[in-house]
């Protein structure tokens, strides 16, 4: 069986090494990446303030067993099975009989006037724009970042941290912080202001000037950069193939993760919109990207090696623990969550957390490797019979570092 997996980032290479891996031999393994190394999405922030992050070969990290190919998917053919790729070598056409995409997500095009002129952290280029506008700004000069989602604040936090001879604000239409328990949130307020981040929650942005952001209650942010964090969106690849896609452009899938428009067709990470235990999609993150790909990649060993279960392909069981978010680098928060990815139970906080969160990342680095070394080491919660995961309670406590 020819398998062509579109995307290495952390959930095409998952797929791909673990199905390489095992097996036993009746699988091949195509990987296709516009650049010939990793990109560390999750620290696309760190990079928009210069800091140097690594950004290891594909090819070893893969490793013998895969063909991999540097270039971009530009053309694919989901039933005639066939993908043309265009790359440094020109264009070349590749046949496949199963394909995962994992074409992963960037920022999602700006839906207000003036949306074309913002920065984002959602890809690499994105990020080193912005790492060389922020550092050509004068002291004094304003940033406004929208969005007060986890990329959000991971990004405010980081920008603030790195100069505070700017002044920095985050414009989100929600309550800052409102995603966490209460305490846990009045520390994210309380660093944001520690950090002389200006907070302005419930408002929703209808236009970006290029000195400030108009706002729908007919207020005005000032902002001589704005960086948007409202949101990810999948690239148009899988909806140009004629795939059945949500409104962000991710793969609509069943819980085995195979489009429900084209079944030889699996997406993966945030390509892919798969029925979460609340109905939702997943939401996109290494917590759904890492089992994701894993997943797909034994849906399709077992077709390799003849291994049908009863009922189809086995659906995706899968639950989230908790989400750890860097406030800088000196500050976190760790919240526990239900299964269903609500936030709930106890949080840690501070300088602490920021140093696991380091190892999560350095961890997450790893993970493709090793998985390469030992195919069947990711393993995962499952949702759960009830789905409730755990009772709310509203612990915080801080982690010295
Ligand atoms: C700043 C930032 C911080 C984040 N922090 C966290 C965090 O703390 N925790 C967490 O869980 N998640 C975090 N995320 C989200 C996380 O990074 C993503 O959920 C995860 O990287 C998704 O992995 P993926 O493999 O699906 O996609 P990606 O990592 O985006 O990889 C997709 C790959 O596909 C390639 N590709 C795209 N189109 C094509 C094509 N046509 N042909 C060939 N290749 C193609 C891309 O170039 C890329 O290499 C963060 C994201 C950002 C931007």
């Amino acid at each position: 069986m020819r398998v062509l997996v579109v995307g290495a980032g952390f959930a095409g290479g998952m797929a791909a090494v673990r199905l390489a891996g095992r097996s036993r031999g009746r699988v091949d393994v195509t990987v296709v990446n516009p650049r010939p190394t990793l990109v560390h999405r999750l620290r696309l922030h760190q990079v928009a303030v210069g800091h140097p992050v690594a950004a290891p070969s594909l090819r070893d990290t893969l490793g013998p067993d895969i063909t991999f190919v540097e270039g971009h998917v530009t053309a694919l053919d989901p039933d005639a099975g066939r993908a043309t790729v265009t790359g440094p070598d020109g264009v070349r056409r590749l046949a496949f009989d199963r394909v995962v995409l994992a074409t992963g997500s960037t920022t999602e095009p700006v839906p207000v006037p003036g949306g074309e002129d913002v920065h984002g952290v959602g890809d690499l280029a994105a990020a080193r724009r912005l790492r060389t506008a922020f550092a050509a700004l004068p002291a004094g000069a304003q940033v406004a970042v929208v969005g007060g989602g986890f990329t959000g604040l991971e990004t405010v936090t980081e920008l603030a941290e790195h100069r505070s001879d700017v002044r920095v604000r985050l414009v989100t239409s929600g309550e800052v912080g409102g995603w966490f328990t209460p305490p846990a949130a009045e520390h994210v307020r309380r660093t944001l202001g520690r950090l002389g981040v200006e907070a302005v929650g419930d408002a929703r942005v209808h236009a970006v000037e290029p000195d400030r952001l108009l706002l729908g209650d007919g207020g005005h942010v000032p902002s001589d950069l704005t960086v948007w964090c409202g949101g990810f969106a999948a690239p148009p690849l899988a909806r140009e193939s004629g795939l059945a896609v949500d409104r962000q452009g991710a793969v609509l899938t069943d819980a085995a993760l195979q489009s429900v428009s084209h079944p030889q067709v699996l997406a993966v990470g945030d390509a892919g919109h798969a029925p979460g235990p609340r109905g939702e999609r997943y939401s996109m993150s290494c917590q759904f990207g890492f089992p994701s790909g894993a997943h797909a990649a034994d849906v399709l060993r077992d077709e390799a090696l003849g291994i049908v279960p009863d009922g189809g392909p086995a659906a995706l069981d899968l639950g989230f623990q908790g989400r750890c978010v860097s406030l800088g680098r000196r500050d976190g928060v760790l919240q526990l969550t239900t299964r269903e990815d609500v936030a709930s139970g106890r949080a840690w906080t501070g300088r602490g957390v920021s140093v696991f969160k380091e190892l999560v990342l350095r961890g997450v680095g790893r993970t493709v490797g090793v998985s390469r070394r030992m195919p069947g080491a990711v393993r995962w919660p499952g949702a759960g019979r009830d789905g409730t995961g755990r009772e709310a309670s509203r612990d915080t406590e801080t982690v010295a570092g």
